[in-house]
């Protein structure tokens, strides 16, 4: 059981680290993936710069997973995942900025709970779920609103640079189905809701996905946001919150 984080040393080296529980990063030696050890190398959070926890090679998002955020569009319950892919290439990290596209009109801020493949899966069987699973960090689905309806499909709207804030932590040990989830924009809250709102679980977002695709290591899993997206502005601060993982802030550019 662990919380990982990556981050730069005040000698610009990349790092990981877990998060002890008074806060403080203790750096690691070896692969978060299989072995590691925890070093007596103590490192204060602000003296560094926290990275986004994984490069995956792609980002599998989910879109409508939650039920109050299905009835508050008026929509149906879907009978199978809608997924769609976020490119790598729209990663961010903690206090990381988004910029705001000229393209767009409306960005919004979608609150997430994202999965961290561990191992390259396809065709997972079900018995070999949690072996393969990381752990879980928070991720800011960004949107550009006005375009995803514009296009009629999303890639243009979910595809921008900085699309994707991802972090700061990974925890390693926890029940995602039964998550507090909450966006703050400016201090003020707008999305609250609980992962038990889930449309599809985890487990079953993460088969449904590896019998379409082979996930690698490193790989994300974002499963959908709740009830009360809105949009953002250029020089908002936004703080995603997952119970048991922490608090993911970043500001709109
Ligand atoms: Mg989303």
């Amino acid at each position: 059981m662990a919380k990982f984080v990556r981050f730069l040393n005040n000698r610009g080296e990349e790092r990981w680290g877990v998060v002890s529980s008074n806060g403080y990063f203790k750096e690691i030696e070896g692969d978060i993936y299989s072995q590691y050890q925890i070093t007596d190398i103590v490192v204060e959070p602000e003296k560094v710069k926290i990275l986004p926890p994984v490069n995956p090679t792609k980002i599998v998002a989910v879109g409508l997973n939650y039920k109050d955020h299905a009835k508050e569009l008026n929509m149906q319950i879907p009978d199978e995942p809608i997924i769609f892919i976020k490119p790598s290439t729209t990663v961010i990290g903690h206090m990381d900025k988004i910029i705001y596209p000229e393209q767009s009109r409306q960005v919004d801020y979608e609150a997430e709970l994202a999965v961290i493949i561990k191992n390259k899966i396809k065709n997972l069987n079900p018995d070999e779920f949690s072996q393969n699973i990381l752990g879980y960090t928070c991720l800011n689905d960004v949107t550009a609103r006005d375009l995803q309806k514009k296009d009629g499909q999303w890639t243009r709207a979910k595809s921008f640079d900085t699309f994707a804030p991802i972090g700061p932590f990974i925890e390693t040990e926890l029940d995602p189905d039964n998550l507090s989830i909450k966006l703050f924009l400016n201090g003020e809250l707008k999305q609250s809701s609980n992962t038990s709102n889930f449309i599809f679980n985890v487990k079953t977002l993460v088969i449904f996905i590896s019998k379409i695709m082979t996930l690698n290591r490193g790989d994300i899993i974002t499963t959908g946001t709740p009830a009360g997206v809105g949009p953002v502005k250029k020089g908002d601060k936004i703080e995603v919150e997952i119970e048991k993982i922490g608090r993911l802030i970043n500001f709109v550019e």
